[in-house]
């Protein structure tokens, strides 16, 4: 991780204390001053300020129940940000690993781990995302198999990745996709001619949601390392 993101992770500075106390030479790695905020650094390096050594707070991990009209991002806009949702402290460490849009309701996991964040995200890691979606025309028999064998959305390059379509009834289906392009399940219903009405992600990987609207919780140490 990044010098400075160390340091904010180890002490109650804020982001212009740590970017000063940097500069002014008074951070260590293994002995030798660094005066470049972005340098990176590694658990098992000795970092040291004013000659304390420093010990990064543990990451976190937790899932919320979305509700509908809140925004995955970090300042409240249009509609309140679900981090209003969370009452724990410095909330503003976290991020989410993988984003819903505004109307989307269901599973969201935040963190301040980036790299178990690429792991959730990234279409290498082919990690599964569930959802129920909620259709205006009833869904037609060839969709199963256009969605298994990936589809062209408008502006993108290549096709979907292979994704499995369940119907429970005429009118809701679930979807699970190993990628998250932007708007990526709206744009699959309507390259099908069809339009999704109602949108709710219920899994994620070996995580199922299990909160109701609006509540969190942290996750268990098997769920987290369910993503490494
Ligand atoms: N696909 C969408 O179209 N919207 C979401 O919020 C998530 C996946």
């Amino acid at each position: 991780m990044r010098l400075d993101r160390f340091v904010s992770k180890s002490t109650e500075l804020t982001q212009q204390q740590v970017s000063d106390c940097i500069a002014q030479a008074n951070v260590s790695v293994n002995g030798v001053a660094v005066t470049d905020e972005a340098t990176q650094v590694h658990e098992n390096n000795l970092v040291q300020f004013n000659g304390q050594t420093l010990v990064p707070r543990p990451f976190r991990y937790l899932l919320l129940h979305k509700p509908q009209q809140t925004l995955c991002s970090n300042v409240d806009g249009v509609h309140p940000s679900v981090f209003s949702l969370l009452d724990i402290e410095r909330p503003s460490e976290l991020h989410i690993a993988g984003r819903l849009d505004a109307d989307t309701t269901g599973l969201v996991l935040i963190t301040d781990d980036g790299r178990w964040t690429f792991n959730i995200t990234s279409p290498k890691y082919a990690c599964y995302k569930t959802y129920r979606v909620d259709l205006a025309k009833p869904i037609k028999e060839d969709v199963a198999e256009r969605f298994a064998n990936g589809i062209a959305l408008q502006g993108e390059k290549g096709l979907t990745l292979p994704a499995k379509l369940e119907v429970i009834s005429a009118h809701q289906v679930l979807l699970t996709l190993t990628e998250g392009k932007f708007h990526q399940v709206k744009r699959m219903f309507a390259a099908v001619g069809n339009k999704v009405v109602k949108l709710h992600r219920q899994r994620i990987g070996a995580v199922e949601l299990d909160v109701p609207e609006g509540q969190w919780r942290y996750l268990t140490a098997e769920e987290i390392s369910s993503f490494y």
